[in-house]
C-alpha cells in the first residue's frame, strides 16, 4: 500500500467554516495579522477535510483574550490561547521565534512580536509551516512546504539534527507524519532521526505514547521501520525487540485501524513483550488490557469452529474475538474470513453464551439448596453445558443438572 500521488490544490477557495472566519476577521479588523497555519493548511492543499483549525497571529496572547468573551488559556506560556466560539475552539497562538532548548523539551525563552517568517523557523517540519490568509492567500516562508507537500517529503525546517536536538519528540512525529500521510522522508532529515535518536530518553513518556498511539492509528503504521532502523525502537523499549531485520513492520498495517489491535500487530510483529510495552509507555488501562487480551487470545490458533468461537466469546467482548482474527490471519497470511463470518452469525442467532443469558441464576440455585461458596461454579459449569448445547437453555432441565453438579438430592435429574 504505497501513497497514490496527490495533487496539491490552490490556497484561493480555501473553504473556512464560519466560526474560523470570524477568529480571523475580528483579529484583522483590531489591526492584527491572523493567519491560518499547521495541519489545516496542509490537509486543505492535499484536498483532505481538516481535524482542527490553528491561527497564528502577531497578537500577543492577552491581547487575544480581551477580543472574545470566552478565552481559555491553555498553552499561555507559549503564547496559545484558546477560542471558544459556539461553532467550535479555534487555537490562536503568537507567533514566536524559540531561544535555546537546553533541557531537550522546552524553549528556555520565546520572544513574541516575531513575524510569520521567525514563526515559522520554529516549526518542525516544512509542510507544517505552511500559512494561509484569507486576503494574501498562501504563504510559505522556508519556500519548501509546498514542493515538499507536492513531492510527499517530511523536511525538517533548518538543520535536522538542530531540530531533533532541540526536541526528540519531533524524531516521533517525523515518523507519525510519515505514517499519517504516506510521504518519505527527506536524507538529511532521515540520517538526523538516528543520530539524535538518544535524545528520546529525555521526552517524557506522556508525550512518547501520544506520538506512538497516533502513528500506529495512521493508513501507513509499517512507517514504524523508520524508528526500527534508526534505533529510536530499541531505545524507547530497552532493545527488548527482535533484531531490526526480523520484524515485520507491516503486521500493524494489515489490521483494523484501532488502537488495541494496531498495538498488538506491533508487538507481535516486532517481538517486544506486553510486560515491557506496558512498563515503558503510559497507556490507558482499558488499551492495555485489550492489547493483552489480543495477544493472549492470538497464541492459541484460532479456529472457524463455532464451539471454540463462542467459548472465546463468553471471556471477551466480540470486538476483541472478531480482531483476534484480524491479527491472527495478519500474522499468519491464513484466510479466516469463514471464522469472522461464523462469529458474525453466532452473535446474530443472539444463542445463549455467557452466564447472564442463562434461564437460571445464582438466586435458583440458592433456593435449590446450593452452598453460596458453589454458586459461581456451577453457573460455569450450566454457561459450558448452553454454549455447547442452546436448546438446554431452559430452566426446569438447568435446575435438574445443577443439582447434579453440586450433588444435592433434588429427585430430579439424572441420579434418578
Ligand atoms: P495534525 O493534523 O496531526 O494535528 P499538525 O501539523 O496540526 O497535524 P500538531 O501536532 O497539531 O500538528 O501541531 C500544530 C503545528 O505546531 C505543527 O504543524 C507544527 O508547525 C507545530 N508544532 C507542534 N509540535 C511541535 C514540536 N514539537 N516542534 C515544533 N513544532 C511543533
Ligand atoms: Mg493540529
Amino acid at each position: 500500500g504505497e501513497r497514490t500521488p496527490m495533487t496539491v490544490q490552490s490556497g484561493q477557495n480555501f473553504p473556512i467554516p464560519g466560526y474560523v472566519r470570524q477568529v480571523l476577521d475580528t483579529l484583522e479588523r483590531a489591526g492584527w495579522e491572523a493567519w491560518l497555519v499547521g495541519g489545516c493548511v496542509r490537509d486543505h492543499l492535499l484536498g483532505r477535510p481538516a481535524k482542527d483549525y490553528d491561527v497564528a497571529t502577531n497578537a500577543p496572547p492577552e491581547r487575544v483574550q480581551g477580543l472574545f468573551p470566552v478565552v481559555a488559556p491553555t498553552g499561555l506560556a507559549f503564547g496559545g490561547v484558546t477560542v471558544v466560539l459556539e461553532g467550535g475552539r479555534v487555537e490562536v497562538t503568537a507567533f514566536r521565534s524559540d531561544r535555546g532548548y537546553s533541557d531537550g523539551r522546552h524553549p528556555d525563552a520565546v520572544a513574541y512580536g516575531a513575524t510569520a517568517r521567525e514563526d515559522a523557523a520554529r516549526r518542525d517540519f516544512t509542510i507544517g509551516a505552511l500559512f494561509w490568509h484569507p486576503r494574501r492567500g498562501l504563504y510559505d516562508p522556508t519556500g519548501q512546504g509546498l514542493a515538499d507537500l507536492e513531492a510527499g517529503v517530511i523536511r525538517a525546517v533548518g538543520s535536522p539534527r538542530l531540530r531533533f536536538q532541540e526536541d526528540a519528540l519531533r524524531i516521533l512525529r517525523a515518523a507519525r507524519f510519515a505514517a499519517q500521510l504516506g510521504f518519505s522522508v527527506e536524507a538529511e532529515t532521515r540520517a538526523a532521526l538516528g543520530a539524535c535518536a538518544p535524545g528520546l530518553a529525555r521526552v517524557s513518556r506522556e508525550r512518547v505514547t501520544g506520538e506512538l498511539l497516533k502513528l500506529l492509528t495512521t493508513p501507513y503504521p509499517q512507517r514504524l521501520e523508520l524508528l526500527g532502523e534508526c534505533g529510536a525502537l530499541d531505545l524507547l523499549f530497552d532493545g527488548r525487540m527482535l533484531p531490526h531485520r526480523r520484524r515485520d513492520y507491516t503486521l500493524a498495517a494489515k489490521v483494523p485501524l484501532s488502537p488495541g489491535v494496531r498495538l498488538a500487530a506491533f508487538c507481535l510483529g516486532t517481538g517486544l513483550p506486553l510486560s515491557v510495552l506496558k512498563q515503558s509507555l503510559r497507556l490507558p488501562g482499558a488499551l492495555a488490557r485489550e492489547a493483552g487480551d489480543l495477544l493472549t487470545l492470538g497464541l492459541r490458533r484460532p479456529s472457524g469452529d463455532p464451539l471454540w468461537l463462542k467459548a472465546r466469546l463468553a471471556r471477551y467482548r466480540p470486538e476483541t474475538v472478531l480482531s483476534a482474527l484480524h491479527l491472527w490471519q495478519a500474522a499468519q497470511g491464513e484466510d479466516l474470513s469463514g471464522a469472522r463470518r461464523a462469529l458474525v452469525r453466532i452473535l446474530a442467532a443472539g444463542e445463549p453464551i455467557r452466564v447472564a443469558q442463562l434461564a437460571v441464576d445464582g438466586r435458583d440455585l440458592l433456593a435449590l439448596g446450593v452452598l453460596p461458596q458453589e454458586i459461581g461454579g456451577c453457573l460455569g459449569a450450566l454457561a459450558m453445558l448452553v454454549l455447547a448445547y442452546p436448546r438446554c437453555n431452559n430452566r426446569d432441565f438447568l435446575l435438574s443438572q445443577a443439582g447434579f453438579i453440586c450433588q444435592i438430592g433434588t429427585g430430579v435429574g439424572p441420579t434418578t
